[in-house]
């Protein structure tokens, strides 16, 4: 078995379900005690999300960098970074610190063209939803089609990941309100929504979408569990 090397913190509401997906996988593969081979190293995301707010991503890029080679130096075989947001930097990341960084949108990708879907509604950070690094990979390299929410709605998505679902606030209201979301971007066309923010599937369950979801985290954490069974 391989060791994982998890950067999380980003933040540890999610980083704790990554942790408890990918041991309760490994026990049902391999059976009796078995457990994951892993190491976290986990931030603290009040030093992240200031410097995310002053667009200070090339401080924030050789932060990851740092982390990605403590996990390496601690014997990580690969990199699972539990956040969506802090894939922009993954190119970078994974170059600097040489070994593989297993990307979150490809893990999706690959989950939703199982399916046969073609057009996927993205829910996220506003970073993830309006920046390129993420809709692209999942565009040129997966060949989706992605729609985001309107202006509105992405900022409704925004402040509940940042002033909800990372403090640990999981408010109905929030929820009906995605959910409004989700709808209206199926009305748009979307065949599937990916909860594109490893917080948001803290709030949104299969039953609050008329169209499949695509659990990022739980998605990367299997994809991870695959990966070090290989
Ligand atoms: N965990 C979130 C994500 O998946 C947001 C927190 C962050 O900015 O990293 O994008």
């Amino acid at each position: 078995m391989k060791t994982i090397g998890l950067i999380g913190g980003l933040s540890w509401e999610s980083s704790a379900v990554y942790y408890r997906i990918i041991n309760e996988s490994i026990r049902a593969k391999l059976g009796g005690t078995h457990s994951a081979k892993c190491i976290m190293y986990s931030v603290d995301f009040a030093e992240f999300e200031k410097l995310q707010q002053k667009n200070e991503w090339g401080k924030l890029t050789d932060l990851m960098i740092d982390a990605g080679i403590s996990l390496k130096n601690g014997g990580a075989d690969f990199m699972v970074i539990c956040t969506n947001t802090m894939h922009k930097m993954a190119e970078e990341v994974e170059a600097e610190v040489g070994i593989p960084l297993l990307h979150i949108a490809d893990a999706a990708a690959d989950e939703i063209k199982k399916t046969g879907l073609r057009k996927v509604a993205l829910l996220g950070t506003k970073f993830t939803m309006e920046q390129d690094f993420y809709k692209q990979r999942l565009a040129h390299n997966h060949g989706l089609e992605v729609l985001i929410p309107d202006q509105f709605d992405r900022e409704i998505i925004h402040s509940v990941i940042y002033h909800e679902l990372v403090v640990g606030k999981i408010i109905e209201s929030s929820r009906q309100a995605l959910a409004k979301i989700i709808e209206r971007m199926c009305y748009q066309g979307a065949e599937g929504v990916v909860l594109g923010c490893t917080e948001i599937p803290l709030l949104i369950r299969q039953v609050d979408s008329i169209v499949p979801i695509f659990d990022t985290t739980r998605i990367h954490a299997y994809a991870a569990v695959e990966y070090a069974l290989q």
